[in-house]
């Protein structure tokens, strides 16, 4: 949390812990002191995770659903095998105690340029949290352009909240979502399911639904994907207010410039 100095650190109970794909967890906690907790999907708070005789672990986590009335926030996580914090995490039970604070960063619904036509949002892995919470948010309080959700996951077995954007999907006629994977089975491919980075399998879907400057972007995930997605979009014509960003890891790498060119090629001109 380099953003923080000294933060002002509040007690939470988990409410919620649960697997909702491989390796991917749900988890909400419930503010435990007196004071508000009213976060949006977008929004980023630390969470921190006390340990009996060790350093605390401390990490920053987006908000992918918050309720305010009842003080509770929801973030979708990766439990990184090797990592520190997130294999402890994924074994905490409902009760169990964390800490928290913040927010910093912006609700997505506040950065979606008010003049954009559609609206895409663009996740790897665990991104997907903050723009299914975007969707529904948005949806409920009457957004009427088109939204359009797309993830880059590894496999089936990393799907999450599938069945839930199609129930979502099935009252808005607004949304759409797809998964696109880079490790497909037989029964994906027949299904023609899409295949491939998102590098390689959005472009034509974005070209296909009109102008590429008249969208916003919500690109949220691996900074490899966010970073090259930005520049291509900067470098194909569309105005940086169109393009909004949040990057959970790979914070330093950089696209190359044939990298930028070859995305921005295929995107085509705004
Ligand atoms: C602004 C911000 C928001 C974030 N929001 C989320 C979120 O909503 N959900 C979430 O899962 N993570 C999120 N992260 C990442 C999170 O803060 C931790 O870095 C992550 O949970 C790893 O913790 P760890 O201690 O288990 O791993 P560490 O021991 O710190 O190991 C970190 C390594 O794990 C890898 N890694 C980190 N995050 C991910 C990930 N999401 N998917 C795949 N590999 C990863 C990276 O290669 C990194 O080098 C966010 C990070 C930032 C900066």
């Amino acid at each position: 949390m380099a953003h923080i100095e000294n933060p002002d650190w509040r007690p939470a109970r988990i409410v919620e812990n649960r697997c909702v794909a491989r390796g991917t967890y749900w988890i909400t906690l419930e503010a435990a002191d007196e004071k508000p907790a009213a976060y949006q999907p977008g929004h980023v708070l630390g969470l921190r995770l006390n340990r009996d005789g060790a350093e605390p672990l401390r990490h920053a986590y987006t908000v992918s659903w918050g309720e305010p009335a009842k003080r509770r926030f929801s973030h979708l996580y990766r439990v990184i095998l090797d990592g520190r914090m997130t294999p402890l995490m994924g074994e905490l039970e409902p009760g169990a105690a964390m800490d928290f604070h913040g927010p910093v960063h912006t609700p997505i619904v506040d950065e979606v340029d008010k003049k954009a036509k559609r609206i895409f949002g663009i996740a790897t892995g665990t991104g997907l949290g903050p723009l299914y919470g975007y969707a529904l948010q948005a949806l409920a309080a009457g957004e009427t352009r088109p939204v359009t959700l797309y993830t880059g996951m590894r496999a089936r077995a990393d799907l999450c909240f599938d069945a839930e954007l199609k129930a979502l999907a099935a009252k808005h006629s607004n949304l759409s979502h797809a998964f696109t994977l880079t490790k497909p089975d037989a029964a994906w491919r027949a299904a023609k399911g899409l295949t491939g980075r998102v590098d390689d399998a959005l472009p034509p879907l974005l070209k296909k639904a009109g102008r590429l400057g008249e969208a916003h972007y919500h690109l949220v995930g691996n900074g490899a994907m966010v970073r090259l997605w930005r520049a291509a979009l900067k470098a194909a014509g569309v105005p940086e207010k169109r393009v909004s960003v949040e990057t959970f890891f790979n914070h330093r790498v950089e696209p190359t410039p044939s990298q930028i060119r070859s995305l921005a090629a295929k995107l085509g001109s705004s």
